[in-house]
């Protein structure tokens, strides 16, 4: 199957009941995605931020050497959104004077 992440082709390691495992040698690595998350995003087309997920899944390696991404993960960290950061900038921060130097 496809890699969650980034849809570069990979190996499903591990099915189990509530949560997949896959090894991705494009970049991703080895992680796992609950059940419902899978479920969820497929439902809504949803997909997932790769450089922000990947740079997540590194640091859980620190604590977990195989990080589950729950739902709970992707909502917080994790979702890709395309809208809302950029407009979000405050119009008065483009009339400041640019100081160089
Ligand atoms: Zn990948």
């Amino acid at each position: 199957m496809k890699c969650l992440i980034c849809h570069a082709v990979s190996n499903t390691v591990h099915v189990a009941e509530d949560w997949s495992e896959v090894a991705c040698s494009a970049g991703c690595g080895r992680f796992r995605v609950s059940a419902n998350l899978i479920k969820s995003m497929k439902g809504r087309n949803e997909s997932f931020d790769i450089e922000r997920t990947r740079q997540w899944l590194k640091m859980s390696r620190n604590d977990e050497p195989v990080p589950l991404i729950s739902r709970y993960d992707y909502n917080v960290a994790l979702l890709h959104r395309d809208t809302g950061e950029k407009s979000a900038i405050a119009p008065s921060r483009s009339r400041q004077p640019l100081t160089s130097d």
